[in-house]
Order: structure tokens, then C-alpha cells, then sequence
């Protein structure tokens, strides 16, 4: 074991940075759980979290209620997901506006996927914003904000190649994108050469991996082509056998996910999106491997000691 790889520096939390993504809850019970994921996760002091905008603009309500909520009761900077989706211009301007007067200064960007779901052909509104890029646009046509957009590793299903999806990003980037958050991935490779043709292209904006923890296997498996993200064989191989032992399966997807963000760490990655599914248990101990502390907890460690 070689004490001196750049994970294992004893200071390496200083080194790293996080934000935490949630989606609205549809009923008290998920709100409930929710909030246990918030107050445990909000110690680490991410430097944002955001809350995702449901498939077709469905969530817009509750979107804006779980984000005015962590505006008012934490002190943890939100950022607000939106998307184009069965929206003419003027009304996604109008949400714009709505969050801009509650206080919202991040936004993640999207285009967002047909309401009649993932890999149904997308149609723009007639009178809508075409893609991620024409609404980073709006954005900054509203205010100075901090806009994240998607990128995809493994080019998005609809990308007839690479050069495509690279020159989305870089549309993105030219109206104003300060940072791109990766769709899962599981192949870290992958994510490098990904980078790679982005710099290539004149891309310079912080390309953030997101990190999807695997709570449910088989959930991940179904959703992962249809999102532009591929299962290898190792992954299925290591899962395999275990959709009835979820103790079991918790413990291999926590360390599937520290062996991917260890990696990472290796190779010069400071900034990491967890896709948390609003549980807190996996990546709380996934930072915690990373150095990002709760300042309670080491308070608490030090007094018992
Ligand atoms: P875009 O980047 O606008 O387009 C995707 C691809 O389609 C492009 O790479 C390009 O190749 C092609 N394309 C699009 N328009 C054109 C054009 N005019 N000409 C040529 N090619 C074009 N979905 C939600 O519903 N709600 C969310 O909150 C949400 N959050 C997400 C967060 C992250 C970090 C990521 C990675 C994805 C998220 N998604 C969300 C999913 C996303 O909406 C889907 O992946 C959707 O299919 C694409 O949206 P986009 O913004 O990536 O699209």
C-alpha cells in the first residue's frame, strides 16, 4: 500500500469539492426523507445542491417549493434544474423570474426529454427554446448567474458522434455555461477522453463527473442506455446475485462507487456531483473517504477521544 497517492494525503478534503443533487418529492413520506438526506448531508458543506425539474416541466411546482425551502431553512446554496419542455418562451422566462425574485442565483440548464419519457422523440415547442444552449441563453439574458449544463461522457443517444455533442457543449459554453456536470458514467476512462476532446475543442469550463451511486442495480441497468450511459460486464458481474441481499448490495455499491471517486482523485478530479436519489447514507460515507467532513462529527470525534 502506497501511503503517499495523492487520495490518501491527509489534507486532501481541502483539495476537493462537492454538491448534491435531489429531485422534488411527490408525497409527505419522500418529503420526510427528503429532509433526513438535507440536515445529514448540509454539514459537508457542499458548494451547491440542486434539485432536479421533473420529465416534461412536470415538477415546476414542487421544484420551486423544495428550492425556497432550502433557501429559507438551510444554509445551503440551491440551484434550480429547468428545462424547455412543452414550454413556449415566455413561460420558462416567467420561471426564470420566479426563482431569480425568491433569491435562486445557480441554475442547471437543460433541454430536458419529451414528457412521453426517455428516448421518445424530442419535439421543441413550436414558440420554446430549442435545446440547453438557447436557454442558457435566456438565462443570462435575466441575470449574472451561475449556469451548470450537462455533458455526456458516452455522447448523448441523440449525438450522431462525438464532434455533435462536443459542439453542443461548446453552444452552451459560448452563452454563458460556467460548468458542465457529467450524466453518470462507470467508466472513468471514458470521462478522461471525454475531457480531452473538450479541451481540444476550446472547452475550458470545469467538467464535473457526476457520480451516481448504484442503489438498485437492476433500476440503474434499465435507465443507463436510454440515459447515454453504458453498464460494462465488470459492473453487472459485481451486482450479479444480489437483488434479494440489499445488505449485501449497499456494501459492493459503496465500494463500486469509493473505487470510481478514489480513481478519480488520482487522476487530478477535485469537483464531484453526487446523483444522491435523496439518500444520504452511500454518499456521506463516499466523502467521507474523500475528506469532506462534518465539522460536528470531527468535534464530536476529537471530544470522545
Ligand atoms: P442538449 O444538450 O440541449 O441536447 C442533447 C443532445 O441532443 C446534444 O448533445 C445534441 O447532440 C443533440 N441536439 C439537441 N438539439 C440539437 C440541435 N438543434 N441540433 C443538433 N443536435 C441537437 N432532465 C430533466 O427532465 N430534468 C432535470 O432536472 C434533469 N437534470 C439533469 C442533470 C444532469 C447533470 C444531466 C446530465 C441530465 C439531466 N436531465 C434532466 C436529463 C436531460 O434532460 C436529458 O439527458 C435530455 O435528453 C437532454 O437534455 P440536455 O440539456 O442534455 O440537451
Amino acid at each position: 500500500m502506497n501511503q503517499f497517492r495523492f487520495s490518501r494525503r491527509p489534507d486532501i478534503g481541502d483539495k476537493i469539492r462537492v454538491s448534491f443533487e435531489f429531485f422534488p418529492p411527490k408525497s409527505d413520506e419522500m418529503e420526510a426523507r427528503l429532509w433526513d438526506t438535507v440536515t445529514r448531508l448540509e454539514p459537508l458543506k457542499p458548494k451547491f445542491v440542486s434539485v432536479t425539474y421533473g420529465a416534461g416541466g412536470s415538477t415546476r411546482e414542487r421544484t420551486a417549493r423544495t428550492v425556497k425551502r432550502i433557501l429559507n431553512e438551510t444554509a445551503l446554496t440551491p440551484a434550480a434544474h429547468m428545462t424547455c419542455v412543452n414550454a413556449a418562451r415566455h413561460e420558462v422566462d416567467e420561471v426564470i423570474q420566479e426563482f431569480a425574485d425568491m433569491g435562486v442565483t445557480r441554475f442547471v440548464a437543460l433541454r430536458g426529454d419529451p414528457a412521453e419519457g426517455v428516448g421518445a422523440a424530442y419535439r421543441p415547442h413550436p414558440d420554446g427554446y430549442a435545446n440547453g444552449a438557447e436557454l442558457v441563453g435566456a438565462l443570462k439574458g435575466v441575470g449574472d448567474f451561475d449556469i451548470s449544463v450537462s455533458a455526456y461522457p458516452e455522447k448523448h443517444p441523440e449525438s450522431p458522434d462525438f464532434a455533435t455533442d462536443i459542439d453542443m457543449l461548446k453552444r452552451k459554453v459560448d452563452n454563458g455555461a460556467t460548468r458542465a456536470i457529467t450524466q453518470f458514467f462507470f467508466d472513468n476512462d471514458l470521462y478522461e477522453r471525454y475531457v480531452e476532446r473538450a479541451r481540444r475543442a476550446g472547452i475550458y469550463i470545469p467538467i464535473v463527473p457526476g457520480i451516481l451511486p448504484v442503489h438498485n442495480f437492476t433500476q440503474v441497468a434499465n435507465f443507463s442506455s436510454r440515459a447515454g450511459a453504458l453498464v460494462p460486464a465488470w459492473l453487472a458481474e459485481r451486482f450479479d446475485g444480489l437483488q434479494k441481499d440489499p445488505q449485501t448490495h449497499a456494501l459492493v455499491a459503496s465500494a463500486v462507487a469509493a473505487e470510481q471517486v478514489l480513481d478519480l482523485v488520482e487522476r487530478g478530479v477535485g469537483d464531484f456531483h453526487f446523483y444522491t436519489m435523496n439518500r444520504a447514507d452511500l454518499v456521506f460515507a463516499i466523502c467521507h473517504m474523500i475528506g469532506i467532513r462534518s465539522h460536528e462529527a470531527e468535534a464530536a470525534g476529537s471530544a470522545a477521544a
